[in-house]
Protein backbone atom coordinates (compact mmCIF):
# COMPACT_ATOMS: atom_id res chain seq x y z
CA UNK A 1 0.00 0.00 0.00
CA UNK A 2 1.20 3.61 -0.72
CA UNK A 3 -0.21 5.88 1.94
CA UNK A 4 -0.17 9.15 3.80
CA UNK A 5 -0.44 9.52 7.61
CA UNK A 6 -4.09 9.63 9.50
CA UNK A 7 -6.51 8.90 6.33
CA UNK A 8 -3.70 5.86 5.25
CA UNK A 9 -3.53 4.57 8.70
CA UNK A 10 -7.34 4.41 8.93
CA UNK A 11 -7.16 2.00 5.46
CA UNK A 12 -4.70 -0.43 6.92
CA UNK A 13 -5.96 -0.69 9.66
CA UNK A 14 -8.79 -2.09 7.98
CA UNK A 15 -6.25 -4.22 5.45
CA UNK A 16 -5.17 -5.45 7.90
CA UNK A 17 -8.35 -6.92 9.89
CA UNK A 18 -9.60 -8.23 6.36
CA UNK A 19 -6.10 -10.20 5.99
CA UNK A 20 -6.60 -11.62 9.48
CA UNK A 21 -10.42 -12.40 8.50
CA UNK A 22 -10.14 -13.91 5.24
CA UNK A 23 -6.58 -14.18 3.92
CA UNK A 24 -4.40 -15.29 6.46
CA UNK A 25 -1.70 -16.01 4.46
CA UNK A 26 -1.28 -12.94 3.05
CA UNK A 27 1.35 -10.00 4.51
CA UNK A 28 1.38 -6.39 4.70
CA UNK A 29 3.59 -3.58 3.41
CA UNK A 30 3.35 0.10 3.70
CA UNK A 31 5.07 2.45 1.95
CA UNK A 32 4.60 6.05 3.45
CA UNK A 33 5.00 9.47 2.61
CA UNK A 34 7.76 11.28 3.87
CA UNK A 35 7.68 14.46 2.72
CA UNK A 36 5.77 16.13 5.80
CA UNK A 37 8.93 15.11 7.82
CA UNK A 38 11.32 17.75 9.05
CA UNK A 39 13.66 19.20 11.85
CA UNK A 40 12.41 20.56 15.11
CA UNK A 41 14.79 21.20 17.67
CA UNK A 42 17.26 19.32 16.31
CA UNK A 43 15.15 16.60 16.44
CA UNK A 44 13.92 14.43 13.69
CA UNK A 45 10.23 14.18 13.08
CA UNK A 46 8.08 11.88 10.84
CA UNK A 47 4.16 12.82 11.12
CA UNK A 48 2.90 10.62 8.76
CA UNK A 49 5.31 7.06 9.73
CA UNK A 50 4.13 8.17 13.49
CA UNK A 51 0.81 8.07 12.69
CA UNK A 52 1.00 4.46 10.91
CA UNK A 53 3.55 3.40 14.36
CA UNK A 54 0.66 4.26 16.86
CA UNK A 55 -2.39 3.58 14.85
CA UNK A 56 -1.23 0.10 13.99
CA UNK A 57 -0.14 -0.26 17.68
CA UNK A 58 -3.15 1.20 19.20
CA UNK A 59 -1.15 3.94 20.75
CA UNK A 60 -2.83 6.28 18.96
CA UNK A 61 -5.41 9.33 20.13
CA UNK A 62 -8.60 8.09 19.32
CA UNK A 63 -10.21 11.37 20.23
CA UNK A 64 -8.10 13.56 19.15
CA UNK A 65 -7.21 11.87 16.05
CA UNK A 66 -3.50 11.95 15.79
CA UNK A 67 -0.82 11.33 18.18
CA UNK A 68 -0.63 9.27 21.17
CA UNK A 69 -3.13 8.48 23.82
CA UNK A 70 -2.67 9.82 27.18
CA UNK A 71 -0.30 12.39 26.42
CA UNK A 72 1.31 15.39 28.01
CA UNK A 73 2.84 18.15 26.66
CA UNK A 74 5.07 19.64 29.85
CA UNK A 75 8.25 19.37 27.21
CA UNK A 76 7.10 21.11 24.44
CA UNK A 77 6.13 24.16 26.83
CA UNK A 78 9.64 24.19 28.27
CA UNK A 79 10.77 24.33 24.31
CA UNK A 80 8.01 27.02 23.37
CA UNK A 81 8.83 29.14 26.54
CA UNK A 82 12.65 29.04 25.25
CA UNK A 83 11.22 29.67 21.57
CA UNK A 84 13.20 26.82 20.25
CA UNK A 85 9.73 26.16 18.74
CA UNK A 86 7.10 27.59 17.24
CA UNK A 87 3.30 28.20 19.47
CA UNK A 88 1.87 26.37 17.00
CA UNK A 89 3.57 22.93 16.55
CA UNK A 90 2.97 21.33 19.56
CA UNK A 91 4.89 17.88 20.87
CA UNK A 92 3.94 15.10 23.51
CA UNK A 93 6.29 14.10 25.40
CA UNK A 94 5.72 10.62 24.88
CA UNK A 95 5.89 11.18 20.82
CA UNK A 96 8.96 13.45 21.90
CA UNK A 97 10.18 10.35 23.17
CA UNK A 98 9.80 8.56 19.68
CA UNK A 99 11.79 11.09 17.83
CA UNK A 100 14.56 11.78 20.48
CA UNK A 101 14.84 8.05 19.64
CA UNK A 102 15.28 8.04 16.02
CA UNK A 103 17.39 11.20 15.95
CA UNK A 104 19.76 9.41 18.47
CA UNK A 105 19.80 6.58 16.11
CA UNK A 106 19.91 8.82 12.78
CA UNK A 107 22.69 10.45 14.53
CA UNK A 108 24.52 6.89 14.99
CA UNK A 109 24.49 6.10 11.30
CA UNK A 110 21.36 4.09 10.69
CA UNK A 111 19.35 5.40 8.18
CA UNK A 112 16.07 5.88 7.99
CA UNK A 113 14.66 2.87 6.95
CA UNK A 114 16.76 1.11 9.72
CA UNK A 115 15.22 3.54 12.34
CA UNK A 116 11.44 2.59 11.29
CA UNK A 117 12.78 -1.09 11.46
CA UNK A 118 13.99 -0.70 15.39
CA UNK A 119 10.78 1.26 16.13
CA UNK A 120 8.81 -1.54 15.25
CA UNK A 121 10.68 -3.99 17.18
CA UNK A 122 9.16 -1.96 20.11
CA UNK A 123 5.48 -2.07 18.63
CA UNK A 124 3.45 -4.70 17.97
CA UNK A 125 2.02 -3.82 14.61
CA UNK A 126 0.21 -7.38 14.11
CA UNK A 127 2.94 -8.19 11.01
CA UNK A 128 2.10 -4.88 9.17
CA UNK A 129 5.49 -3.81 7.95
CA UNK A 130 6.16 -0.09 7.53
CA UNK A 131 8.79 2.20 4.72
CA UNK A 132 9.63 5.03 4.40
CA UNK A 133 8.91 6.04 0.70
CA UNK A 134 13.02 7.04 1.00
CA UNK A 135 15.76 7.18 3.03
CA UNK A 136 16.64 10.70 1.14
CA UNK A 137 15.95 14.22 2.86
CA UNK A 138 13.00 15.22 0.55
CA UNK A 139 10.73 17.52 2.78
CA UNK A 140 7.93 19.13 0.97
CA UNK A 141 8.10 23.27 0.67
CA UNK A 142 5.07 25.57 -0.25
CA UNK A 143 5.16 28.93 -2.33
CA UNK A 144 2.62 31.08 -1.79
CA UNK A 145 2.86 34.78 -2.42
CA UNK A 146 4.00 37.12 0.26
CA UNK A 147 2.65 40.51 1.08
CA UNK A 148 4.64 42.49 -1.42
CA UNK A 149 3.56 39.98 -4.12
CA UNK A 150 6.84 37.86 -4.14
CA UNK A 151 7.07 34.08 -4.05
CA UNK A 152 8.10 32.66 -1.03
CA UNK A 153 8.19 29.46 0.48
CA UNK A 154 7.77 27.71 3.68
CA UNK A 155 8.13 24.31 5.06
CA UNK A 156 4.80 21.84 4.36
CA UNK A 157 4.37 21.73 8.18
CA UNK A 158 3.84 25.81 8.51
CA UNK A 159 1.82 26.02 5.87
CA UNK A 160 -0.39 22.92 7.15
CA UNK A 161 -0.45 23.06 10.56
CA UNK A 162 0.53 26.66 11.42
CA UNK A 163 -1.80 28.41 8.37
CA UNK A 164 -4.24 25.34 8.17
CA UNK A 165 -3.72 25.31 4.31
CA UNK A 166 -5.65 28.65 4.35
CA UNK A 167 -2.60 31.02 2.49
CA UNK A 168 -3.45 30.06 -1.30
CA UNK A 169 -0.36 27.79 -2.32
CA UNK A 170 0.99 28.68 -5.76
CA UNK A 171 2.95 25.04 -5.94
CA UNK A 172 4.46 22.28 -3.99
CA UNK A 173 8.09 21.72 -4.37
CA UNK A 174 9.81 18.46 -2.92
CA UNK A 175 13.02 19.48 -2.31
CA UNK A 176 15.87 17.71 -3.16
CA UNK A 177 13.97 15.61 -4.92
CA UNK A 178 16.03 14.83 -8.05
CA UNK A 179 18.71 13.19 -5.73
CA UNK A 180 16.53 11.01 -3.97
CA UNK A 181 15.88 7.12 -4.98
CA UNK A 182 12.48 4.74 -2.96
CA UNK A 183 13.45 3.27 0.33
CA UNK A 184 15.29 -0.77 -0.48
CA UNK A 185 12.37 -1.69 1.77
CA UNK A 186 9.82 -0.16 -0.71
CA UNK A 187 11.59 -1.63 -4.21
CA UNK A 188 11.45 -5.06 -2.23
CA UNK A 189 8.13 -4.81 -1.43
CA UNK A 190 6.65 -3.71 -4.48
CA UNK A 191 8.86 -6.82 -6.55
CA UNK A 192 7.07 -8.92 -4.41
CA UNK A 193 3.51 -7.43 -4.37
CA UNK A 194 0.04 -9.38 -5.33
CA UNK A 195 -1.76 -6.25 -5.52
CA UNK A 196 -0.83 -2.39 -4.92
CA UNK A 197 -3.28 -0.11 -2.93
CA UNK A 198 -3.31 3.38 -3.06
CA UNK A 199 -4.84 4.69 0.27
CA UNK A 200 -7.42 7.24 0.52
CA UNK A 201 -4.61 9.61 2.05
CA UNK A 202 -4.37 13.09 0.25
CA UNK A 203 -3.11 13.00 -3.78
CA UNK A 204 -1.30 15.45 -4.00
CA UNK A 205 0.87 15.97 -0.44
CA UNK A 206 0.64 12.57 0.22
CA UNK A 207 0.39 9.52 -2.81
CA UNK A 208 1.59 12.64 -5.08
CA UNK A 209 5.30 13.09 -3.21
CA UNK A 210 5.67 9.16 -2.53
CA UNK A 211 5.22 8.96 -6.46
CA UNK A 212 7.15 12.04 -6.97
CA UNK A 213 10.45 10.29 -6.02
CA UNK A 214 12.82 9.46 -9.16
CA UNK A 215 11.79 5.93 -10.09
CA UNK A 216 8.77 5.37 -7.49
CA UNK A 217 6.27 5.53 -9.98
CA UNK A 218 7.98 2.94 -12.41
CA UNK A 219 8.48 0.73 -9.78
CA UNK A 220 4.83 0.58 -8.86
CA UNK A 221 3.90 0.38 -12.61
CA UNK A 222 6.48 -2.80 -12.55
CA UNK A 223 4.87 -4.45 -8.77
CA UNK A 224 4.64 -8.14 -8.51
CA UNK A 225 7.49 -8.72 -10.81
CA UNK A 226 8.47 -11.67 -8.83
CA UNK A 227 4.91 -12.54 -7.24
CA UNK A 228 3.66 -15.55 -8.64
CA UNK A 229 0.89 -13.60 -11.00
CA UNK A 230 3.84 -11.94 -12.22
CA UNK A 231 1.92 -8.17 -12.27
CA UNK A 232 0.51 -6.73 -9.56
CA UNK A 233 -3.21 -4.88 -10.17
CA UNK A 234 -2.80 -1.46 -8.48
CA UNK A 235 -6.46 -0.19 -7.23
CA UNK A 236 -7.26 2.93 -5.68
CA UNK A 237 -9.34 4.70 -3.14
CA UNK A 238 -10.68 7.96 -3.32
CA UNK A 239 -10.39 9.78 -0.38
CA UNK A 240 -13.41 12.01 -1.79
CA UNK A 241 -16.76 11.70 -1.35
CA UNK A 242 -19.58 13.86 -3.10
CA UNK A 243 -17.27 16.24 -3.90
CA UNK A 244 -15.32 17.07 -0.06
CA UNK A 245 -12.42 15.46 1.40
CA UNK A 246 -13.86 13.08 4.32
CA UNK A 247 -11.51 14.30 6.90
CA UNK A 248 -8.90 17.40 6.06
CA UNK A 249 -8.19 19.80 3.93
CA UNK A 250 -6.63 18.25 0.64
CA UNK A 251 -9.04 20.33 -1.64
CA UNK A 252 -6.25 23.17 -0.60
CA UNK A 253 -3.91 20.65 -2.22
CA UNK A 254 -6.05 19.68 -5.17
CA UNK A 255 -6.94 23.39 -5.97
CA UNK A 256 -3.60 24.01 -6.14
CA UNK A 257 -2.40 21.44 -9.18
CA UNK A 258 -5.96 22.07 -11.15
CA UNK A 259 -7.36 19.39 -10.07
CA UNK A 260 -11.19 19.27 -9.08
CA UNK A 261 -12.52 18.07 -5.64
CA UNK A 262 -14.77 15.19 -6.72
CA UNK A 263 -13.99 11.47 -6.81
CA UNK A 264 -14.05 11.11 -10.44
CA UNK A 265 -11.07 14.07 -11.37
CA UNK A 266 -8.75 12.99 -8.87
CA UNK A 267 -9.14 8.68 -10.67
CA UNK A 268 -8.22 10.65 -14.02
CA UNK A 269 -5.46 12.91 -12.07
CA UNK A 270 -3.88 9.11 -11.64
CA UNK A 271 -5.14 8.14 -14.64
CA UNK A 272 -6.04 4.94 -16.36
CA UNK A 273 -2.66 2.35 -16.22
CA UNK A 274 -4.49 1.60 -19.78
CA UNK A 275 -3.72 4.86 -21.12
CA UNK A 276 -0.30 5.65 -19.46
CA UNK A 277 -1.36 6.41 -15.79
CA UNK A 278 -1.33 4.64 -12.91
CA UNK A 279 -4.76 2.60 -12.00
CA UNK A 280 -6.32 -0.42 -12.74
CA UNK A 281 -9.41 0.36 -10.48
CA UNK A 282 -10.83 2.62 -8.79
CA UNK A 283 -13.36 3.11 -5.63
CA UNK A 284 -16.35 5.81 -4.89
CA UNK A 285 -18.33 6.29 -2.44
CA UNK A 286 -21.92 5.02 -2.74
CA UNK A 287 -23.08 8.21 -3.13
CA UNK A 288 -20.73 8.62 -6.46
CA UNK A 289 -22.06 6.00 -8.04
CA UNK A 290 -23.52 8.14 -10.67
CA UNK A 291 -19.48 8.24 -11.65
CA UNK A 292 -19.21 4.40 -12.43
CA UNK A 293 -20.32 4.64 -15.37
CA UNK A 294 -17.82 7.18 -16.91
CA UNK A 295 -15.08 6.01 -15.21
CA UNK A 296 -15.44 2.81 -16.90
CA UNK A 297 -15.47 4.12 -20.38
CA UNK A 298 -12.47 5.96 -19.07
CA UNK A 299 -10.33 2.67 -18.85
CA UNK A 300 -10.92 2.25 -14.89
CA UNK A 301 -12.46 -1.10 -13.70
CA UNK A 302 -14.56 1.51 -10.85
CA UNK A 303 -17.13 0.30 -8.65
CA UNK A 304 -18.94 2.55 -5.91
CA UNK A 305 -19.14 0.92 -2.04
CA UNK A 306 -19.20 2.48 1.18
CA UNK A 307 -16.12 4.43 1.32
CA UNK A 308 -16.34 6.01 5.25
CA UNK A 309 -14.32 4.58 7.65
CA UNK A 310 -16.35 4.91 10.76
CA UNK A 311 -15.29 1.85 12.72
CA UNK A 312 -13.00 -1.37 12.16
CA UNK A 313 -15.58 -3.34 10.46
CA UNK A 314 -16.68 -0.90 7.76
CA UNK A 315 -12.41 -0.28 7.18
CA UNK A 316 -12.35 -3.82 6.60
CA UNK A 317 -15.32 -4.21 4.15
CA UNK A 318 -13.84 -1.31 2.25
CA UNK A 319 -10.15 -3.33 2.32
CA UNK A 320 -11.87 -6.40 1.22
CA UNK A 321 -13.86 -4.43 -1.67
CA UNK A 322 -10.61 -2.92 -2.93
CA UNK A 323 -8.75 -5.98 -2.81
CA UNK A 324 -12.03 -7.57 -5.25
CA UNK A 325 -11.92 -4.61 -7.37
CA UNK A 326 -10.29 -5.78 -10.00
CA UNK A 327 -11.80 -8.91 -10.20
CA UNK A 328 -15.08 -7.40 -10.48
CA UNK A 329 -14.20 -5.77 -13.65
CA UNK A 330 -17.09 -5.38 -15.74
P1 LIG B 1 -2.50 12.84 6.57
O1 LIG B 1 -1.14 12.53 6.05
O2 LIG B 1 -2.62 12.65 8.07
O3 LIG B 1 -3.04 14.13 6.08
O4 LIG B 1 -3.44 11.71 6.03
P2 LIG B 1 -3.54 11.05 4.60
O5 LIG B 1 -2.87 11.82 3.53
O6 LIG B 1 -3.21 9.61 4.73
O7 LIG B 1 -5.11 11.07 4.39
C1 LIG B 1 -5.85 12.26 4.35
C2 LIG B 1 -7.10 11.98 3.55
O8 LIG B 1 -7.78 10.86 4.10
C3 LIG B 1 -8.06 13.12 3.58
O9 LIG B 1 -7.94 13.83 2.38
C4 LIG B 1 -9.42 12.44 3.68
O10 LIG B 1 -10.25 12.79 2.60
C5 LIG B 1 -9.12 10.95 3.69
N1 LIG B 1 -9.93 10.19 4.61
C6 LIG B 1 -9.95 10.31 5.96
N2 LIG B 1 -10.87 9.48 6.50
C7 LIG B 1 -11.46 8.81 5.45
C8 LIG B 1 -12.50 7.84 5.34
O11 LIG B 1 -13.11 7.40 6.33
N3 LIG B 1 -12.81 7.41 4.07
C9 LIG B 1 -12.17 7.88 2.97
N4 LIG B 1 -12.54 7.40 1.78
N5 LIG B 1 -11.20 8.81 3.04
C10 LIG B 1 -10.86 9.27 4.26
CA1 LIG C 1 0.67 13.76 6.16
Amino acid sequence: MLAGGVGGARFVRGLREAVRRWHPDSSIDVIVNTGDDWWLAGLRITPDLDSMLYTLSGQNDEVRGWGRVGESERVSAELQAYGVTPDWFTLGDLDLGTHIARSAWLRAGLTPSEVVARLQERWDLGGVRLHPATDHEVDTHVWVASDTGAEEDMHFQEWWTRYRAQVPALRFEQRGVADAAPSPGALAALEAADVVLVAPSNPVVSIGTVLGIPGMRDAVLAAGSSSATGRAPIVGVSPIIAGAAVRGMADACLTTIGVATGAGAVARHYGPRAAGGLLDAWLVDEVDEPLVAGLRAGGFAAAAVPLWMRDLDTAAALAEAALGAVAARS
